[in-house]
């Protein structure tokens, strides 16, 4: 096991009347004008929304409020944007009538940094924050990282080893018979047994060890606030959908103490952990059995380990676009909160970039999206994203800077916008903007693999046509999509792909084949080689015919389960035929809860088919090392001594290679645009909960 990083800092927090007066650029304002209220902020359910959520006694007090509701703690530094969840879920709970604080980043070797506003009234809600806290601090070949994206000054420390086990037993400690509550990434992902890859070996849920009395997993608007509405009611939280707790078995060893209402809903049992420790193959029995879950929306599940069980309430169902806008349509500041003398590189990452869905139908077998988002997809409306660049424009301009340059509108995969089944009834209703969701009976694990399913309608032009809108707003300089496509999608339309690669590409657009053997491709449930070929060739042509050097950035990926040296050494012979020299390639991480981690695990395919796996750092290391060589000279985690540096990444002026033009992306590329997280010089690319994931 990697040692922890170091312990968390100095205090980062002035007195509120301090922090305001020294961060004189908070929202381009000097101190005095600073508002404590959201500029235009109305109240929602009886309390209007703060500039910033409080981060301190001070800041609440000055709202009015003489106690919280609801303390959220992240991992997280506080950057008021709606793609850190503590922060969007704070902002949502204030909406619906919450008074909500936050703690970022806080000190854990003892619990004075969660007392600063008091006891809350209602619940502790704890995430480690926007990644797994053992993917944010150690690469795929288990070295500590340095840089954190998600900390002032980007630099690794500020968060514990295993951030939701420490944060929930300080909020214990600080808040004697307080509910805790467990959300965020890591939570949702370590529901039940999961195989740990910085240990190697299948821990228990984290519920088993962390001091909660619920878990919010998935997406957690409407879990968080049903737990709000119901404590404050003084009810039960046990059965809220998307939650999960622990309970005893009985003597047929179900939950012996279900809701109500549950008792009459359909269930699925899940392997026992100690069946997973017994025979391998039932992790991936489990693996999959969540996934039918989370997709088809019905079952609640348990899962006994010993002599409890924990139990998981049926899933969630995804926000509406109706839900959506409303969401989004809060006053984030898009800033960091003003007590950080540093910045934080999310924030300039995620400055100008729009989110327009959630949710991905790919089922990549690497992603845990699928395990959290889930694969339908949750849309914003062309009105409420048109508003959003409206407003992000004038922003800019009232800092005297001009129109804004939006880096992306997208999600997971930016041309599944609107994406949804057909024979989901909202669909067939011919409403699927503002129906409630619906339960399917699909039994597919992906709606692209091994083909695009009939069934999943991406209305691409639209899109497009909703680019074409962002970009013509006065507010606008240009509209791009940084978020990457889905090729075999963008193949379904050649209007749309004309005007992905012609007019919102930038000069690269991201696609993620990554690999070319057909049997790996069919492990990662990616579309096979041919597709990829012709997306290429068309966008190769599109680009010539619009007078344009373009290139593709493709996303690839070493030492993934099935994948042998001879297919590494395949798609190095594929890449040099095109004269192509990726710098930049991803060692496969066995995040928790993904199908291909429990293929790593058990070594074993979706069948049971015993399959090949690079399991240890060497083996590991040298598939890395048949696509990127140079990293021999250099060693793991040094960069290449000719790659460019993150500035020249930044603004695209790297070494280029001739023979890559309209094709490949120039040597050195950077994949980290658009994403939290960029890759590390081992090639490796860590994801946010809602954005980020490749296409
Ligand atoms: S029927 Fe097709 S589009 Fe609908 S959920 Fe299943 S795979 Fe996806």
């Amino acid at each position: 096991m990697p040692s922890a990083p170091r312990q968390g800092g100095k205090k980062r927090l002035a007195p509120f009347p301090d922090l305001l007066r020294d961060a004189p650029a908070a929202a381009g304002k000097k101190p005095a004008e600073l508002p404590v209220f959201a500029p235009g902020s109305t109240e929602g359910h009886g309390l209007r929304q703060p500039l910033f959520v409080p981060m301190s006694r001070d800041e609440m007090l000055a709202l009015g409020w003489d106690q919280l509701d609801v303390l959220l703690v992240t991992g997280d530094a506080y950057v008021d944007h709606p793609s850190f969840g503590s922060v969007l879920l704070a902002r949502w709970l204030i909406h619906h009538g919450f008074r909500t604080g936050l703690v970022a980043q806080p000190r854990w070797e003892n619990p004075d940094d969660l007392l600063a506003m008091g006891r809350p009234r209602l619940f502790a809600g704890i995430s480690a924050g926007a990644l797994d806290s053992l993917l944010a601090h150690y690469t795929a070949f288990r070295k500590k990282r340095h840089d954190d994206a998600y900390t002032p000054g980007g630099k690794a420390g500020a968060r514990p080893n295993r951030a939701c086990l420490v944060y929930a037993n300080l909020a214990r400690r600080a808040f004697p018979g307080l509910p805790i509550v467990l959300g965020g990434i890591e939570a949702s992902l370590r529901r039940v047994s999961h195989y740990d890859f910085w240990t190697d070996a299948v821990r228990r849920p984290i519920l088993m060890d962390a001091k909660a009395d619920l878990l919010i997993w998935g997406m957690g608007e409407r879990a968080t606030l049903e737990c709000a509405r119901r404590l404050d009611k003084g009810q039960d939280i046990r059965g809220i959908d998307g939650t999960a707790w622990m309970d005893k078995p009985d003597a047929s060893g179900q939950p012996a103490n279900l809701p109500a209402p549950m008792a009459d809903q359909p269930w699925i049992a899940l392997p026992s952990h100690q069946d997973i420790l017994g025979d391998p193959f039932q992790l991936m029995r489990l693996t999959q059995e969540l996934e039918r879950q989370v997709h088809r929306l019905e079952a609640w599940t348990y899962q006994q380990v010993g002599d409890r069980v924990v139990v998981l309430s049926r899933p969630a169902p995804p926000l509406t676009t109706e839900e959506m806008d409303e969401l989004y349509s809060l006053p984030f500041t898009r800033a960091s909160h003003p007590s950080y003398r540093e910045p934080i590189p999310a924030e300039e990452m995620m400055r100008t970039s729009i989110t327009s869905h959630r949710g991905c139908g790919g089922g990549c077998s690497f992603c845990s999206l699928a395990l959290h988002q889930g694969r339908r997809i949750s849309s914003r409306s062309e009105r409420s994203i048109l508003d959003e660049a409206r407003s992000l424009g004038q922003k800019n301009m009232d800092r005297g800077k001009g129109p804004v340059a939006i880096s992306d509108v997208g999600g997971p995969t930016a041309n599944m916008w609107q994406g949804h089944c057909a024979l989901d009834s909202r669909a067939v209703a011919g409403d699927p903007e503002h129906a409630a969701p619906v339960r399917s009976a699909c039994r597919r694990s992906s709606c692209c693999f091994p083909t695009v399913c009939k069934s999943f309608i991406t209305p691409q032009r639209k899109h497009v046509d909703l680019l074409r809108k962002v970009a013509a707003l006065p507010e606008v300089k240009q509209a791009r999509v940084a978020s990457g496509v889905r090729a075999d999608l963008a193949l379904r339309d050649a209007e749309a792909l004309a005007a992905y690669t012609g007019e919102f590409t930038g000069g690269q657009l991201k696609v993620a084949p990554e690999h070319c053997a057909p049997s790996v491709l069919a492990l990662m449930r990616k579309p096979s080689l041919e597709v990829f070929e012709a997306f290429l060739e068309s966008f190769v042509r599109q680009s010539r015919a619009a007078g344009r050097e373009q290139y593709v950035v493709p996303y690839l990926m070493s030492a993934f389960p099935g994948c042998t040296d001879e297919d590494m050494y395949t798609l190095a012979r594929w890449l040099r035929q095109r004269h192509w020299n990726p710098r930049q390639t991803q060692c496969f991480i066995p995040t928790p809860g993904a199908i291909a981690t429990a293929m790593f695990y058990c070594g074993r395919d979706e069948t049971g088919e015993p399959i090949y796996v690079a399991r240890t750092d060497a083996q590991r290391l040298r598939q890395h090392h048949i696509l990127m060589p140079a990293m021999e000279e250099a060693g793991p985690g040094k960069p290449r001594r000719d790659a460019p540096t993150q500035q020249t990444q930044r603004r695209g002026t790297g070494p280029r290679a001739p023979q890559a033009r309209n094709n490949a992306a120039p040597q050195g590329e950077s994949r980290a645009k658009g994403r939290a997280k960029g890759p590390s010089a081992e090639g490796e690319r860590r994801f946010p909960t809602a954005r980020g994931r490749r296409a």
